[in-house]
Formats: C-alpha cells, sequence, structure tokens
C-alpha cells in the first residue's frame, strides 16, 4: 500500500504539468473516416487546410497542408531507396465528385450500376478529406507507371514504398483481401495520412484497417486485454523519450476503466472523461550510463548493480483520451521528479 500513497502523493505535486506526448493535432480529425457507408462531415470542406501542388503530369492539385509536407519528407526518403514516386490524385471535391457522376450518369451507354462501380458516390470519397494521396511511380527510364494492373503487379517496388508509410504518419489504407472491411479491393497505391507516426504504425504493423483500429479504440475500455497492450505501448513509447532511459518493463496491476471503479480518492477527485483510463503499475527501467539514477529511483526503486536495471517502481498513471486524434496519450506520469 505504501508504495500506490507515494505514487498519489507525487501525483499531486505534479498534477499541474501536462506530461503528455504530444500528437499533432489540427482543427480537424486527421482520423476521420470516409468510406462507402460513413459520409464526409459537413463542415470538414470549410475547415480543411488545402495546398496547392503538381502531380506527375504537372497538372495543379491541391493536398492537404500537413500531409503534402509528410509525403514531401517520404518521397525524399523513398529517393534514397532508389524509388522515385510521384502525386497522381489527391484532394477532389464533393463537387467535383458529383460533376463527374452527373457527367457519366448522363452517359446512356454507361447504366447505373457501371457509374457506381466506378465512381464514389459523392461526400464518400475518401479523396474528399484531401489525407488520400494516389502516388504513381517514376521508372528509371524516366517512363511513368500509373496504370492499376501494372502497380498491383509491381510488388517489388510497392514493398519499399508501404515500409516506409508509418515513419511518416501514412498508412496503406486498402489492404489485400480486406474488401469485407474497407469496401474496396486491394490499392497498393492509395496512402492516407492519418497525423500521428504512433497511430500509423499501430496500423501498419498490425496489418489492421482503419475501420479495425477505430473500433479497437471504441472497445478498449470494455476490453481489459486492449487496455492492458495499450497502457504498456503507450506508457514504452513515453519513457523511451526520456533519454536517461535505455529500455523498460512493466506489469500493470490495476486498470480503473470506469468512474465507478475509481476506489482510489484521488482519482475520484481528478477530472476524467468516459474515455480516460487511469491505472498503477510496477515497472523495471535500465538507466543510461552514466546517468544519476536517484530521481529515477522515485519513490521506491532499487537498482541492481549487477543487472544495470532499477526495480520495484511503482506510479500511477492516467491513459488519456484525445477526442480530436483519437488517440491515447501518458499524463500525470512522472518519471524524472
Ligand atoms: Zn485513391
Amino acid at each position: 500500500m505504501k508504495k500506490v500513497v507515494g505514487g498519489i502523493v507525487l501525483l499531486l505535486i505534479v498534477g499541474v504539468f501536462v506530461l503528455t506526448g504530444c500528437s499533432k493535432s489540427g482543427k480537424y480529425d486527421y482520423l476521420v473516416l470516409v468510406n462507402k457507408y460513413s459520409q464526409l462531415p459537413d463542415d470538414w470542406e470549410k475547415n480543411v487546410e488545402l495546398v496547392d501542388a503538381k502531380n506527375a503530369w504537372d497538372e495543379d492539385i491541391k493536398v492537404e497542408k500537413n500531409a503534402y509536407e509528410s509525403y514531401l519528407k517520404l518521397e525524399k526518403a523513398l529517393e534514397k531507396d532508389g524509388v522515385n514516386i510521384e502525386l497522381d490524385s489527391v484532394y477532389r471535391s464533393v463537387k467535383a465528385q458529383q460533376d463527374l457522376w452527373d457527367e457519366w450518369s448522363a452517359d446512356p451507354e454507361k447504366g447505373i450500376d457501371y457509374v457506381r462501380k466506378f465512381v464514389a458516390v459523392p461526400g464518400y470519397s475518401e479523396h474528399h478529406t484531401g489525407l488520400a494521396i494516389d502516388i504513381c511511380i517514376r521508372k528509371e527510364d524516366g517512363e511513368l507507371e500509373f496504370d492499376n494492373d501494372e502497380m498491383i503487379a509491381d510488388r517489388e517496388t510497392f514493398a519499399k514504398v508501404h515500409e516506409k508509410l508509418a515513419d511518416y504518419g501514412f498508412i496503406l489504407r486498402y489492404l489485400e483481401n480486406r474488401e469485407d472491411s474497407t469496401g474496396y479491393t486491394y490499392e497498393p497505391w492509395h496512402l492516407r495520412y492519418v497525423g500521428d507516426k504512433k497511430i500509423a504504425k499501430e496500423i501498419m504493423d498490425k496489418k489492421i484497417t482503419l475501420e479495425e483500429y477505430l473500433d479497437s479504440i471504441k472497445d478498449i475500455k470494455n476490453n481489459h486485454e486492449a487496455a492492458k497492450y495499450k497502457i504498456e505501448t503507450t506508457l514504452k513509447d513515453y519513457l523511451e523519450k526520456d533519454e536517461s532511459i535505455i529500455n523498460s518493463r512493466f506489469n500493470v496491476t490495476k486498470i480503473y476503466s470506469s468512474k465507478d471503479e475509481m476506489d482510489n480518492p484521488i482519482l475520484s477527485t481528478m477530472d476524467l472523461t468516459d474515455k480516460d483510463i487511469a491505472f498503477e503499475v510496477t515497472y523495471q527501467l535500465q538507466p543510461a550510463e552514466g546517468v544519476d539514477i536517484n530521481p529515477l529511483m522515485v519513490p521506491d526503486g532499487e537498482f541492481n548493480e549487477d543487472l544495470g536495471w532499477i526495480t520495484n517502481i511503482s506510479r500511477l498513471g492516467i491513459l488519456k483520451y484525445n477526442s480530436k486524434t483519437k488517440s491515447y496519450s501518458i499524463e500525470n506520469f512522472g518519471t524524472g521528479w
């Protein structure tokens, strides 16, 4: 019990500091879901910040600002691997989509089923967000590879592209054989910016769809294992930002997933939303060489000189939900105090 009390006292002391690892957030939701069943939010086009760019054919196009900046970094990084990507189709307004829809529908030879198959219903295309980017490949001979079948067949090049996506906040949106979840067949060229490298990495590492990721963060409150996994991985990322720490291991001892469960008097006074998760954890740290280990030991840690690890540290922390980025970060968790 003593350990927990120590943690609470320290939690109170640092309560005023914002210790959260910050994630990039705009005035709109980078995890917005637009698919065949989920419409673009009404105020999206009014709020989205678009910048001008050129595609592979030197046509004027528009892209969401942060998505474009990240795309340029991705493009540069891939160049070093000998892969040259260029922009194809990016932002498309609802109006432009409507015009396209009307134009195709007016053609008596096409028929409505044909139009439905090849043209997204206006309002239901991810390209409306400015966050979806179709790329094409500039081959060594200078020719462009942009034909869908050709790109699907070019496994080697796209494997290199997909491997780097998460580092720049992108995911592969339409995975192979996942039409059940996304509504679309495999599109190796269609990238989606999600605004946060950590989220992108989780989606890409787990090979899940955006739909599945959004479901998983909805369920975390009701799924103990998912919550535990989330706490451990978020905490690990959080601690790794501290240069005085090389490595860490955790044992989540308690998860408070609802306010009613918070028998802990300190937690019950805190302003926690429905989606926040409070937890108690004991953990071990491997400090970097030469750092002052005393701040890391507080309050009950023990340094094992043979192993080079500090053991028996216990803390209380909060996995705070950010409704803008639809992601969790660690708050009120001190290591260096
Ligand atoms: Zn696309």
